[in-house]
């Protein structure tokens, strides 16, 4: 179905509820999830404006506007979703978070609240079942960094870095790695986590979830976790030195680390630890792998091949006179398709990078402080794959498109 049926449904579903009803708001909130579920939706934005509260659905990773609610009704949209979530319906004036309790919703579904010039925003996050369950097989990591990244994670020392800008799936990425060490240690690792928040529960590791306000942050948190005698540890994100710190001296002291770090490529996170005081030697001796990571959408092959838009129909490529239409394959946007409908891609596809700060010349740049561009270069020179190697390879095999990853990494390939 095409997007803009999906949404045309929406609003006539809306329409259909009786607005003299008792349950006139808490059918809104459901019909709300339940169909932005159906459209594969894994965010709902409820945007107050002067006139109306507006609501957004991300899907495969980009934000289109569906509806829009009268302005009335936004704060009892808003309250609604903070019942169901267990938060101070009476907070307006500051952002809340929490999760719906799972006598609303089977699965996991969490809620955050921010105060605007108009009124409260929501955003509303939809982990999909198999979310939860996701095992490092079925995340489409190329297959020699899969295998690399399981013999690390078999290791019992050292830091495994997870990067990638937000939306990137590194988050993703780092539970699978939890679940996949869970179920190879048969309950022979203590496994334990700090998180903020905790955003998926996982069988098998006990996880907390810090409260900076009670002084009970990830760099002191980490420190008494030391003392529950664990083998892994999972830091939800490293943000500050303090915390890169205290991983690292984890890592040095016989504990497997497993993290998230804010970087836009493997070698700019060697260069950040750098800029957060993390001694080069500190890195060389702890650091076991950084992978970085994004997710780009890839072409749905239904209305592809509908057109048959490959390289062997270049009437249409040249109709546009883009520069990029020399590439093979393109969304098509012309033709209504019910699979994707009609944005011309679904699903996704994970670029990654990995780099091994062990290799020598890797090694040597990260003792000699070098920049991100050179840390890259020697990445690339001792067999590192890059994510633009591996875009240009995506969009040359049919599974992306140049504008694609333009839009996700920003540089031509
Ligand atoms: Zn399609």
């Amino acid at each position: 179905m095409q997007l803009a049926t999906l949404a045309a449904g929406f609003v006539e579903a809306l329409g259909r509820l009786s607005a003299t009803s008792d349950d006139y708001v808490p059918s809104i909130v459901t019909l709300l999830i339940d169909q932005a579920r159906s459209a594969r939706a894994s965010d709902i934005h409820l945007v107050p404006t002067e006139t109306a509260l507006v609501v957004q659905w991300r899907i495969d990773g980009v934000l289109h506007p569906i509806a829009g609610f009268d302005r009335d009704l936004a704060p009892r949209v808003v309250a609604r979703l903070k019942v169901i979530s267990g938060l101070l319906t009476y907070r307006t004036d500051v952002p809340q978070e929490g999760r719906v309790s799972r006598e609303f919703s089977r699965t996991e579904v969490r809620i955050t609240t921010f105060p605007t010039l108009h009124g409260e925003k929501a955003a509303i996050r939809l982990f999909a079942e198999n979310d939860q369950l996701q095992k490092l097989t079925q995340l489409g990591l190329p297959e020699e960094i899969e295998t690399e990244l399981r013999r690390h994670l078999a290791a019992t020392a050292g830091v495994i870095l997870l990067t990638g800008p937000s939306g990137s799936g590194k988050t993703t990425t780092a539970y699978a790695c939890l679940r996949d060490i869970i179920a190879d240690s048969v309950g022979t690792r203590c496994i334990m986590s700090l998180e903020d928040p905790v955003e998926v529960a996982v069988d098998g590791a006990t996880q907390s979830q810090v409260r900076p306000t009670a002084g009970f942050d990830l760099a002191t948190g980490l420190r008494s976790l030391m003392r529950q005698d664990p083998d892994v540890i999972f830091v939800g994100e490293i943000r500050d030195p303090a915390t890169a710190e205290a991983a690292f001296q984890a890592a040095l002291t016989g504990h497997l680390v497993l993290t998230t770090f804010h970087a836009g490529n493997a070698a700019e996170a060697i260069t950040r630890l750098l800029e957060m005081q993390i001694e080069p030697y500190l890195i060389r001796s702890g650091l076991r792998t950084v992978i970085c990571q994004r997710l780009l959408r890839r072409i749905c092959t239904n209305c592809r091949d509908q057109v048959g838009h490959n390289a062997a129909n270049p009437s249409k490529s040249s109709e546009s006179g883009r520069t990029s239409d020399k590439f093979a394959l393109q969304p098509v946007h012309r033709i209504a398709c019910a699979v994707c409908g009609s944005t011309g891609y679904h699903g996704r596809l994970v670029l990654a990078e990995m780099l091994n700060p062990n290799s020598p010349e890797v090694a040597k740049a990260i003792l000699n402080r070098s920049d991100a561009p050179e840390v890259s270069r020697r990445a690339a020179a001792s067999g590192m794959q890059t994510l633009n190697q591996r875009a240009a390879a995506a969009v040359t095999s049919g599974q992306t498109t140049h504008e694609e990853v333009l839009r996700v990494l920003g540089s031509i390939v």
